[in-house]
C-alpha cells in the first residue's frame, strides 16, 4: 500500500493542490455546514436516492470476476444511508438486500421525489488489471456540481488514482429528473483496489467522501469550475448504447448492464498512451 499510495497520491495531489488553494474554504464552510444540511442547505429537506449498482442475479463486473460488485455496492450504498441520516438528509434506497432491481424501476424511484438527489454506487471491472482508478459520471448539466463535489471528495479520500468527472449517457443517469451522478469507487480487478474494496474501513471512507461530496455539492463544484478542471465545456459525451435494449437482451446472462454504453468492439487494439484514451477500453466493469 505505502508504494501505490504514494505513487497515486502523487496524481492526486496535482489535482487537489490546485483545487485546494481556491477550495479549502468554502470546503471547510461546506463540512460544518453539512451538519446541519437538511434544514439550512438549500431552501429545504434533501432526498438522496442511493442506488446499490447490480443485485441479486445481476452480479456486476466481467465474466469470471472474483469479488461480487452487486455485494460491495450494497455495502457502501448502506453505509453512506447510515451516514447521511446522521448528517438529517432523508435517505430512500432503491435496494437494500441482494435483489434484482430494473434500471427503469430505478429511475423510477428517483424521480419520485423533488428536491433531491441521484447517486449511484458502482465498482469497475476489466480484463486489464492494471485498470485502476476512480471515476465519476454525469450526464445533465445540472448534475455536473454533484459529480464534481462527490469526485473531489473520494479521489481526495482514497490511495486510488484519478480518472477523472466523465460525462456519458448511461440510462440511470439520462432518465433521472434530478441531479444524478454515477460513482465508479475503483476497480474490483485491480488487485491493489480490489484489496481495498475488501476493507470494511475502506468502504465506510468511501461513504464518509461520498457524503460529503453531498453535502458540498453546492461550494466544491463552483470551487472545481474556477479551476477548468471540470467543466461541461471541457467534457466531451462519450458514446453510449441504450441500456434498456441492452438490458432485456442480456437479461439471463447477468450482464453489466450500465456498462453496455462503452460501445467497443473486442477485437479493437488497445490505444496506448494516455489514461483517457486506455480507459475507453476499460469500459466493461
Ligand atoms: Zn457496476
Amino acid at each position: 500500500m505505502p508504494t501505490n499510495f504514494c505513487r497515486h497520491g502523487f496524481a492526486v495531489a496535482s489535482l487537489l493542490v490546485t483545487l485546494l488553494t481556491s477550495a479549502t474554504a468554502s470546503a471547510g464552510r461546506t463540512a460544518s455546514a453539512g451538519r446541519t444540511a437538511a434544514t439550512t442547505d438549500g431552501s429545504s429537506l434533501i432526498t438522496v436516492v442511493i442506488d446499490a449498482g447490480h443485485g441479486g442475479h445481476d452480479r456486476g463486473g466481467i465474466p469470471g470476476q472474483r469479488i461480487p460488485e452487486k455485494e460491495v455496492t450494497l455495502d457502501v450504498a448502506q453505509r453512506l444511508r447510515n451516514v447521511l441520516a446522521a448528517s438529517g438528509y432523508r435517505v430512500v434506497m432503491t435496494r437494500d438486500s441482494d435483489v434484482f432491481v430494473p434500471l427503469a424501476t430505478r429511475v423510477a424511484i428517483a424521480n419520485s421525489y423533488r428536491n433531491a438527489v441521484f447517486v449511484c454506487i458502482h465498482f469497475n471491472a476489466t480484463k486489464r488489471m492494471g485498470a485502476e482508478g476512480i471515476e465519476t459520471y454525469f450526464y445533465s448539466r445540472d448534475s455536473l456540481p454533484l459529480a464534481s463535489a462527490i469526485h473531489y471528495y473520494v479521489v481526495g479520500g482514497a490511495p486510488s488514482a484519478n480518472r477523472g468527472v466523465r460525462r456519458r449517457g448511461y440510462y440511470v443517469l439520462r432518465k433521472t429528473s434530478i441531479p444524478a451522478v454515477l460513482v465508479e469507487c475503483g476497480f474490483l480487478t485491480n488487485p491493489t483496489e480490489a484489496a481495498y474494496a475488501q476493507t470494511a474501513s475502506y468502504r465506510q471512507k468511501l461513504a464518509e467522501e461520498i457524503a460529503a461530496g453531498v453535502r458540498g455539492r453546492n461550494s466544491v463544484a463552483s470551487a472545481v469550475s474556477t479551476t477548468r478542471v471540470a467543466t461541461s465545456e471541457n467534457i466531451p459525451l462519450q458514446p453510449y448504447i441504450d441500456q434498456t435494449k441492452v438490458a432485456k437482451s442480456s437479461h439471463h446472462r447477468s450482464k453489466h448492464s450500465h456498462k453496455k454504453s462503452a460501445r467497443r468492439k473486442k477485437s479493437s487494439s488497445k490505444p496506448a498512451g494516455s489514461e483517457a484514451s486506455s480507459a475507453l477500453t476499460d469500459r466493461e466493469g
